[in-house]
């Protein structure tokens, strides 16, 4: 007789994975290489060496080894906050009287409140090992500046983080927080780069951008000794750190032969996408299971379903290598009213090869339908989500209630990223009823693409 499933999936501490899942190992057709912007061939580990770490910059190359051991002394780290709960949503079915199993993720227990942190320790450790002494990053909502901190002070090396200059004074609490982790805090753009002071010198009042706030982050980690740059989405080695998110709800959901039918993940720049989806993506590859695979992003910033597929930079300067990827052009400006951190130009290289070749399908959602979501699975499930994760949630409702329409009892996994603690003003916004949709025009949108570099490779 089958047992009956607990609202919470526990593992035990013993059962945290030992090895993260490389899932391009396991696709036939690999996503092209990264490209050396000067010379338009493939970026070497010397090119990438430069700004990166050492062993993260080996795990971006590399898609041949399926299992990557994680080291001891993250797997320590891994267990001040993991395996991180998976639940049964019995209140949520409930509540939408469908026949649907639905279960979540949630790796928002950690006091950074999302999944960031399971990449922040991997590349601190990496860091500490190859003998840096700091580290550089940028943050714009303030989830990854915060998991970095955390993961800096643990591993003991020092961290300054560019922080969006308009994040930094709509989110203080954010910024105390990796102070008080003893990070050094800077409201980007600043005087304290080139980048930074160029663009102050063309707009002084500006708020910022993500795109600005890499470019300085990168130069300061190339002008210090012993300093590299992190990075907390999009790239693979990131991916793969987040493959323990799935490899954990899989062991989870295995114990009671739970499958999923459909996987459902928010996508900023796709990290914990990549991750919850890795070990069931690598069992569709192979045919051995049908599950469907949903992106949800925000209708403000739709990378993957109105995006081009081409070879693109990473930030506003153009000075990053180029990734072939789902994108809006590195120019595309998203709109400062859409809350959370998915407001990203461009999607890892890993997902948008899956997506073009058709095994990951994609949907875009407005922000205010998204919080209606978030308000709904707050009060019916307890936990405040965070505004990024609030995508899934709504995505994941909206299967559940097809399921109700059609009878069918399928089993649904979401991610939920992190909790919304450090999100009040939008919550504040959606309780006001001052919250708005943007949706980009086509002409926002070709004025993005026509930054797109023009090369022989996007022809
Ligand atoms: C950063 C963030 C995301 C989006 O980033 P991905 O790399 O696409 O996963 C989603 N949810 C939360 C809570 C985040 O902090």
């Amino acid at each position: 007789m089958a047992k009956k499933i607990p609202t919470r999936l526990y593992l035990s501490e013993d059962e945290i994975p030992k090895f993260w899942y490389n899932l391009r190992a396991d696709m036939k057709e690999k996503p092209d290489p990264i490209l050396h912007p000067g010379t338009l061939q493939a970026a070497t580990a010397a090119d990438l060496e430069a700004v990166f770490c050492k062993e993260p910059v080996k795990q971006e190359l590399n898609d041949t080894d399926r299992l990557i051991p994680i080291p001891a002394g993250i797997q320590e780290f891994y267990t001040a906050y993991r395996p991180a709960p998976l639940v049964r949503a019995y209140f949520l079915e409930k509540a939408l009287g469908t026949p649907a199993e639905i279960y979540y993720k949630h790796e928002g227990t950690n006091t950074s409140g999302s999944h960031k942190l399971n990449s922040a320790a991997a590349q601190a450790f990496y860091a500490k090992e190859e003998g840096l002494t700091s580290l550089t990053t940028e943050t714009g909502a303030g989830q990854w500046g915060s998991a970095m901190a955390m993961a800096a002070a643990f591993y003991g090396i020092k961290l300054t983080v560019y922080m969006v200059k308009v994040s930094s004074e709509q989110k203080p609490y954010r910024k105390s927080l990796m102070e008080t982790y003893g990070a050094s805090l800077i409201p980007s753009p600043s005087d304290t780069t080139e980048a930074g002071r160029k663009i102050l010198e063309q707009d002084p009042n500006t708020g910022g951008s993500l795109g600005c706030a890499i470019s300085e982050a990168v130069e300061t980690a190339v002008k210090t000794d012993k300093c590299r740059y992190v990075l907390g989405s999009v790239l693979n080695h990131v991916l793969l750190h987040q493959s323990i998110i799935g490899q954990e709800a899989k062991a989870a959901l295995d114990k009671f032969n739970v499958k999923p039918d459909i996987i459902i993940g928010c996508a900023g720049g796709g990290s914990n996408l990549g991750g919850i989806i890795a070990p069931f993506m690598g069992e569709k590859l192979a045919g051995k299971s049908d599950t469907r695979f949903i992106a949800v992003e925000p209708a403000s910033c739709p990378s993957f379903t109105r995006g081009r597929y081409a070879y693109d930079f990473g930030d506003t300067a153009k000075t990053t290598p180029l990734i072939k990827m789902q994108t809006l052009g590195n120019g595309f400006i998203p709109s400062a009213n859409h809350a959370g951190g998915l407001r990203y130009h461009g999607m890892n290289s890993v997902l948008s090869k899956l997506y073009h070749d058709g095994f990951l399908e994609a949907r875009a959602e407005v922000q205010t339908d998204v919080f209606d979501a978030a308000v709904q699975f707050a009060k019916i499930e307890g936990i405040l989500p965070a505004p990024e994760s609030s995508h899934a949630i709504k995505a994941a409702i909206d299967e559940a209630l097809e399921c109700k329409r059609t009878g069918e009892k399928k089993v649904i996994l979401f991610g939920l990223t992190g909790t919304g603690y450090f999100d009040m003003s939008a919550y504040m916004a959606y309780n006001a009823k001052t919250m708005s949709d943007h949706i980009p025009t086509d002409e926002e949108l070709a004025r993005g693409f026509a930054t797109i570099p023009d090369i022989p490779q996007n022809a």
